[in-house]
């Protein structure tokens, strides 16, 4: 029997195409990385993904699980051809348990729809991400995503419970339990998160919630010069304040978020750091006094914003940064690499310093916004797509804005993966460690099916 019969009869007809113009739309994600699988086959319940493994691993045919597509490192595209299985429709919100701080959702389940559903009952997911319309948790977990929240409140690994997952033989285990802690045994659950695809796939998660705070206050600190903003967040973070966001806008960033909405109207500066603190009434006010009288010394003007629309106004524009910064010059296209770095909180300084340098050596515009608090920074670059010269030039200050996150300490991802865009620093970064990745990868993959050609392993 052909294989896409096979295939068929595992989740129906319709479920299943081999027409290039469909596969053409699964060739990439919000990457450079391009690869075209042989089929899309779009699963409806864990005993179809079961199926469809067995299958795979009987033929050794390469499967390559997709959220939303949204990544930024090539995770979820098809190297070695084969099935890319798009999980995107398993997305139903199965269980809101407020009683027991959890919920139960499908891997398809995009992160904002999980929070539309927790806001009612005052909780939230804190993990928050800029693409948090457009990305599935199934995504997130496998990335190990965060966001601008992860500075108080983690990554997503702080919030998986549990996680039901298909291994590459189509055997289903669960890594986890309900409960809030647990010291069974290895921590399956630290596996899973992070692995992209490359051990086994997400079919149901059990994940950790959280009140809603009582109140919440936003500053905008305006720097002469990223350095000192920098300074000025290590202070913050070492006077004992820990904001629920801490967020960095270079001049650029800010120009484009102008531009992309003018009722944000953020002030003219070299960099503005937006703290973020939340709690109880008197508690943020009190933050926000500490945070201000700190940042006095270094910044050249802070405010606060008026109300909750006027902080909703700058979170929204923030959200869209990423995609945004293509407006400023029609020709100019953003391209993702060397997009994801994170430092020690004491070297972010140093980092942006070397970032000037590095866009200065290559001539090549670098603007720099993120997370800051945690110490991960976001670069942007925009070139002309259609020059060599320019690609030449990009690729090198990724690659030195790379190396330079690697030998301060850092990371070349500290959220969005490494897919195949970032798979040859790995090496670079883990050392020794990436043998034993390797050594785990055959023992629970040993024909290597799953997500093939990622992570460097
Ligand atoms: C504008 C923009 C802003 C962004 N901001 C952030 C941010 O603030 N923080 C952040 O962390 N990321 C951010 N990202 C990156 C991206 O949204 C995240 O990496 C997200 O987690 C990817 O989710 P997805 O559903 O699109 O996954 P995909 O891109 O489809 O897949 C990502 C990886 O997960 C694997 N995978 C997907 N589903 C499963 C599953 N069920 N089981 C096993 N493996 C699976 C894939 O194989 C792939 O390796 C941003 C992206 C954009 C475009």
């Amino acid at each position: 029997m052909e294989l896409i019969t096979e295939l068929q009869e595992i989740v129906g007809t319709n479920r299943v195409t081999a027409e290039p113009s469909e596969l053409y739309c699964y060739s990439s994600d919000a990457s450079q990385v391009r690869g075209t699988p042989d089929y899309v086959v779009r699963p409806k319940n864990t005993e179809q993904v079961s199926r469809i493994l067995k299958l795979a691993n009987k033929y050794g045919i390469a499967v390559t699980p997709r959220g939303a597509g949204t990544g930024l490192a090539g995770g979820a595209v098809a190297l070695s051809g084969g099935v890319v299985l798009d999980l995107s429709g398993m997305n139903r919100i199965l269980e809101v348990d407020i009683g027991n701080l959890q919920v139960a959702v499908e891997p398809g389940v995009v992160h904002a729809k999980l929070n539309e559903a927790l806001n009612p009952h005052g909780f939230f997911f804190p993990p928050d991400p800029g693409s948090s319309a457009m990305c599935t948790l199934g995504g997130l977990i496998a990335n190990r995503g965060s966001g601008m929240r992860s500075v108080k409140y983690g990554t997503i690994k702080n919030y998986v419970l549990d996680l039901e997952v298909v291994m590459a033989e189509g055997t289903v285990i669960n890594t986890g339990s309900r409960t809030l802690k647990s010291s069974a045994g290895y921590d399956l659950n630290a596996l899973m998160v992070g692995s992209e695809g490359t051990l086994g796939i997400i079919t149901k998660a059990l994940l950790k919630i959280h009140p809603l705070p009582k109140s919440r206050s936003l500053l905008l600190a305006s720097f002469e010069g990223a350095e000192m903003a920098g300074k000025a967040v290590v202070r913050v973070l070492a006077g004992g304040i820990i904001p629920s966001a801490c967020e960095i806008l270079d001049r650029t960033t800010i120009e484009v978020l102008n531009a992309y909405d003018p009722n944000v109207a953020l002030p003219d500066s070299d960099t503005i750091i937006l703290f973020e603190v939340d709690g109880t009434k008197s508690g943020v006010q009190e933050e926000a006094e500490m945070v201000k009288s700190i940042c006095k010394p270094f910044a050249s003007s802070i405010s606060i914003a008026a109300d909750e629309q006027e902080r909703n106004e700058i979170w929204t524009a923030r959200r869209l940064v990423g995609a945004a910064i293509s407006r400023l010059d029609p020709k100019m296209t953003r391209v993702y690499v060397g997009e994801d770095i994170g430092v020690p909180i004491k070297e972010i300084p140093n980092m942006l310093k070397r970032l000037r340098l590095i866009s200065q050596k290559f001539d090549t515009q670098i603007m720099t916004y993120g997370h800051i608090g945690d110490g991960n920074l976001h670069t942007g670059m925009c070139i002309d797509v259609l020059d060599e010269k320019q690609w030449e030039l990009l690729n090198r200050a990724a690659d030195e804005i790379h190396r330079t996150a690697i030998m301060l300490g850092g990371t070349v991802s500290a959220e969005h993966g490494i897919g195949s865009a970032r798979a040859e620093y790995m090496r670079l970064e883990r050392g020794p460690a990436l043998n034993v990745m390797a050594a785990i990868k055959h023992a629970l993959d040993p024909k290597g099916i799953l997500n093939p050609g990622k992570l460097g392993i």
